[in-house]
């Protein structure tokens, strides 16, 4: 099935649709919520350290910049 050309051409299609699609997305929803703590910005602590902490990974923000942002940062930087 991948021997044929245009089964190729097909996947590349696909493969732009999802990378424009990724790029518009960081261009109007650059925010995500970030994982580790679910958008909360707050991390479940064990009992004995005190209930919640500050969630590391987005610094209590609870949002986190999509990856394709910066690479659509890069681009705008760079014709600028
Ligand atoms: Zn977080």
């Amino acid at each position: 099935m991948l021997e044929n050309p245009r089964t190729w051409l097909a996947l590349l299609a696909l493969l732009g649709v999802r990378v424009g699609l990724a790029l518009l997305a960081a261009r109007f929803w650059p925010l995500l919520a970030c994982k580790a703590c679910r958008g909360s910005g707050k991390h479940f602590a064990p009992r004995l350290l005190g209930g919640f902490r500050r969630c590391r990974r987005c610094k209590g923000s609870g949002s986190r910049i999509r990856p394709g942002r910066r690479l659509l940062n890069m681009f705008v930087s760079s014709s600028d």
